[in-house]
């Protein structure tokens, strides 16, 4: 599928979702904020930003978005979860009660505690790999486990901050917030994919 014709959904209740949009227009393909549940028909794939999981988490609920997302995740459309996105999609998160369950990780939140509240670090992709991608963590979540059918696409050190299982990509930081846009170009190349096995 032509990239022009891809339309990805960014969930705009609370955080970073217009840097999303930027990106995926960067790549060539369109991009609407999702501000109600019943719009997530007409997208291809689902980002859901960082931000405030607690606050995104709970804009959820009051939306009546969770049975749509739900429905969304189910039929194999692609979601990619960034930061507090990653917190929202993940099967456990330890000590709260906050994950939808689309991918088979343990998540901890804002993990690398308070003195280190962002930092910068140029990390190899999985998929390609050509030049560092700069990778910005802020307030950022730690993976603490993934199941055996977790890919691991990315690390620094003994922490993994980008993976995928089937359908539904992660990373604990924001490629959204610089120019490199390959981590959007290798999810819309997920929402191609996916798009083609449903026809
Ligand atoms: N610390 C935030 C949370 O736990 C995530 C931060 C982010 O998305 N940059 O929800």
């Amino acid at each position: 599928m032509n990239k022009s014709n891809i339309n990805v959904g960014v969930l705009a209740l609370q955080g970073a979702f217009r840097e999303h949009i930027n990106s995926i227009k960067m790549c060539g393909a369109k991009a609407i904020e999702i501000r109600f549940p019943d719009q997530l028909e007409e997208v291809d794939g689902l980002i859901i930003p960082g931000g405030e999981s607690t606050t995104i988490g709970k804009l959820i609920n009051k939306y009546n978005f969770k049975p749509y997302l739900d429905e969304f995740y189910s039929s194999g459309k692609a979601i990619y979860g960034t930061c507090a996105g990653l917190i929202l999609v993940a099967k456990k998160v330890l000590n709260e009660d906050i994950g939808l369950g689309y991918i088979d990780i343990e998540a901890q939140r804002n993990s690398y505690g308070r003195q280190i509240d962002s930092f910068e670090e140029y990390v190899t992709l999985g998929f390609d790999g050509k030049e560092k991608f700069k990778a910005i963590f802020i307030r950022a979540p730690r993976i603490l486990k993934i199941g055996p059918t977790v890919d691991i696409l990315s690390k620094i050190n003994d922490n993994i901050i980008l993976a995928r299982q089937n359908n539904v990509l992660v990373s604990t930081f924001h490629p959204e917030l610089q120019e490199d846009t390959r981590i959007h170009e290798y999810f819309l190349k997920m929402i191609g994919k996916s798009i083609k096995r449903e026809n």
